[in-house]
């Protein structure tokens, strides 16, 4: 399978590659790891007449700390996330999830940018970076916004970035010493993308879930925010009973498709049964 002919123009910052989206408008697509971008122009699904390879613009890479947030630059791998120990100790769930996404030769080349902005309704970032609550940094003609994690996801293969916009920078709140985490994902057995998971983040207040936040991804068209299971486990007791009670409300809310990994019904029942693992697996946590 070969792509549609396009020009290929090389960006060596983040200006020259804002300059070259104002240039070519809607006929341009930015290119970061190309792992789902290329599949996608190999497929004629995408058929940019000029890709702009944003890949070597170095600010945008790597992890660094500012105050009580994280600071991680569009560009940086899964496996950067994975391996950074800065993420490990101030982040935990970070690292959790990259290990998650593909296999190693997708760690290596794909980033955390192109995933969020590319908005797969099965990839796995989107749930944990609702879960953290982070917000994304993104740049264009205009200079830079702040986008809340919230808003930012609006339906399949759609997010609040603009056409001329690149997003540069990814903002994770460190977690509170009370935190505990924890990513819970069914694998589509060839492409390890996710037939459903689940981010759970629960703040404890002694043996209590003070407060949860919960992330879905792979069942619908877009990820969301679980906020019937959040409603129902805070001010709970971080046990069984109140886990399996606040997992039931999982499916609430989510536009849940049906596809060749199942049915309505059965992904339903999967977003129930992750919805626990995820929050079982994070109060089980030290
Ligand atoms: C075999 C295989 C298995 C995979 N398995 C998983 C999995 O299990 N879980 C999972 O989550 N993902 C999986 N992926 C997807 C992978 O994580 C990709 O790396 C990711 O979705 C896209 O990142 P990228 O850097 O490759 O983006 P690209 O392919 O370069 O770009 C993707 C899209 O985002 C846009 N874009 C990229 N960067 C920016 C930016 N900074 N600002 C604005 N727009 C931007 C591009 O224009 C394009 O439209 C898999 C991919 C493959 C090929």
């Amino acid at each position: 399978m070969y792509p549609a002919q396009f020009e290929y123009h090389k960006a060596g910052s983040v200006k020259e590659a804002l300059d070259l989206l104002a240039k070519h408008k809607d006929d341009a697509k930015v290119l970061a790891g190309g792992h789902s971008l290329l599949p996608a122009m190999k497929l004629r699904l995408a058929q940019p007449k000029h890709v702009i390879d944003i890949g070597k613009i170095s600010s945008l890479s790597g992890v660094k700390e500012e105050g009580g947030t994280l600071v991680i630059g569009a560009l940086t791998t899964h496996y950067a996330i994975e391996s950074s120990a800065v993420l490990k100790s101030k982040s935990p769930l970070m690292p959790e999830v990259a290990g998650h996404v593909g296999d190693p030769m997708v760690r290596n080349m794909g980033t955390i940018g192109g995933s969020l902005a590319h908005a797969d309704p099965a990839a796995d970032w989107p749930a944990a970076v609702i879960a953290l609550g982070v917000e994304l940094v993104a740049e264009g003609p205009k200079g830079k916004r702040t986008i809340k994690i919230d808003d930012f996801f609006k339906g399949l293969l759609t997010t609040a970035l603009a056409d001329d916009e690149i997003l540069t920078e990814i903002r994770v709140p460190a977690a509170a010493a009370n935190e505990k985490s924890a990513y819970m994902k069914f694998p589509h057995p060839a492409s390890r993308f996710a037939v459903v998971g689940v981010a759970a983040v629960l703040t404890m207040d002694g043996g209590k879930i003070g407060k949860a936040s919960i992330g879905l991804t792979g069942a619908g068209t877009k990820a969301i925010r679980a906020k019937g299971v959040e409603a129902a486990i805070a001010g709970k007791a971080a046990d069984a009973a109140s886990i399996q009670s606040a997992a039931e409300k999982a499916a609430e809310g989510v536009d849940v498709q049906a596809d060749l990994q199942g049915s309505v019904e059965y992904k339903q029942h999967l977003l129930r049964v992750f919805a626990k693992r995820a929050m079982e697996a994070a109060a089980a946590k030290k």
